[in-house]
């Protein structure tokens, strides 16, 4: 029976999303959500400082307070910059993060010294507000890390509803922000698990891409080159100056084969000489393409001598030992046409193969079961 070579394609979109992928989506997301959010957190704390009176009453603190928000804030776009996020690497996500929660943490601290300060009066709104803010914020665009999304927003959150809870006239404020507070959880959960279904969906995307491109090269019967990726080897070859040699082989009498033991059997042959062309031509960068039929096409990084001693061997091997277990020695035999690309006399890739096609067709002439050389 033919063996397919070629993976089936059904398990693609049930495979697991692969960890570089994973990683380099994150990255992405995280710089590109997280690059202009700093710049909230100073303008938060401008609005209630200037609200509640605080630049005025301690201006050293209030303008340290805003510098240090305008440095976390700086930070991030720096970190955007693809030269800097080269040079952290694998410590880039974590220095991101670092950035996020520390920032968090200050708001957290601005806080508590808002709402515990009962001077400070319609300062402590805005504080819960921008709080409630950063918060939903956190929910809907941090997916990517939940359990340090999470984090974030205990740190930003909890200290001003906690604080509410503690001051009297805050209380109803502090029922709403406890009732908001499960919808941050709820939201959460929910942009993680459309990120995850999302995240499968383009991996499995590019999975499939990936494998459509590759079956877009192979030979379906063989697993080996197709035509038109010999084509596109060979035209690679024209360019690069090494030696290349040509080898044109076609299985003698194929259609006997397939005559006297049926179809299945002629495909069994033509896979198990795939193997044993594999087997032969292992060296690095030697290419081996099913051109059609029952003729192959191989291309080595060698001189002549070399390719036409190595087509010999083939010969020889296929004589000492059969294609397939049970059949005859020597039942299959090929014709073998040779040729070294000599760039003065085959202007295009074209060109070589009609020479080297011209000594497969003396070969098939002058009795078969052997190779030829393109003329001198
Ligand atoms: P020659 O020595 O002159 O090359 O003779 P041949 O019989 O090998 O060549 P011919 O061109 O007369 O016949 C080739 C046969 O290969 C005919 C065709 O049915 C068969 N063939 C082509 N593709 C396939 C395939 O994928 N599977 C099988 N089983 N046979 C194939
Ligand atoms: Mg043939
Ligand atoms: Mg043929």
């Amino acid at each position: 029976m033919t063996r397919a070579r070629i993976p089936a394609p059904e398990p693609v979109l049930a495979a697991p999303v692969a960890a570089g992928f994973r990683r380099s989506r994150e990255l992405g997301e995280t710089a590109a959500r997280g690059v202009l959010g700093g710049v909230f957190y100073m303008l938060g704390w401008a609005l209630a400082g200037g609200v509640g009176g605080e630049f005025a009453r301690r201006p050293l603190l209030s303008v340290a307070l805003l510098l240090a928000f305008g440095l976390l804030a700086a930070a991030r776009v720096l970190l955007a910059r693809p030269a800097l996020a080269a040079r952290l690497g694998e410590a880039l996500l974590a220095t991101w993060w670092s950035l996020f929660l520390l920032t968090a943490l200050l708001w957290g601290g601005v806080t508590v010294w808002v709402l515990g300060d009962a001077q400070l009066g319609n300062a402590r709104l805005v504080v819960l507000i921008c709080s409630v803010a950063y918060a939903t914020a956190y929910a809907h665009n941090f997916p990517m890390r939940w359990q340090a999304a999470l984090l974030g927003i205990a740190l930003l959150y909890l200290p001003g509803m906690l604080l509410a809870w503690w001051s009297e006239d805050l209380r109803g404020v502090a029922i709403a922000l406890s009732v908001f507070l499960i919808y941050l959880l709820s939201a959460l959960r929910l942009s993680r698990d459309q990120y995850e279904r999302q995240l499968a969906l383009e991996a499995a995307l590019l999975r499939q891409r990936d494998l459509y491109e590759q079956q877009s090269r192979t030979d379906a019967l063989t697993g080996l080159d197709n035509r038109r990726e010999f084509a596109f080897n060979l035209e690679r070859a024209f360019g690069a100056g090494q030696p290349v040699c040509l080898l044109m082989i076609d299985i003698d009498h194929f259609k006997r084969i397939n005559d006297r033991h049926g179809h299945a059997a002629g495909d069994a042959v033509l896979i198990a000489f795939a193997d044993l062309l594999r087997g032969h031509f292992s060296q690095p960068g030697a290419r081996l393409a099913r051109l059609g039929g029952e003729e192959f096409g191989v291309l080595l990084g060698v001189g002549e001598d070399a390719a036409e001693a190595s087509a010999i061997a083939l010969c020889q091997r296929l004589a000492r030992a059969p294609l397939e277990p049970g059949s005859p020695r020597g039942a299959v035999t090929v014709s073998i046409g040779v040729g070294q690309l000599r760039p003065q006399r085959h202007r295009r890739p074209d060109d070589f193969i009609a020479d080297v096609d011209r000594s497969l067709y003396r070969a098939k002439e002058e009795g078969r079961n052997r190779v030829c050389r393109i003329a001198r």
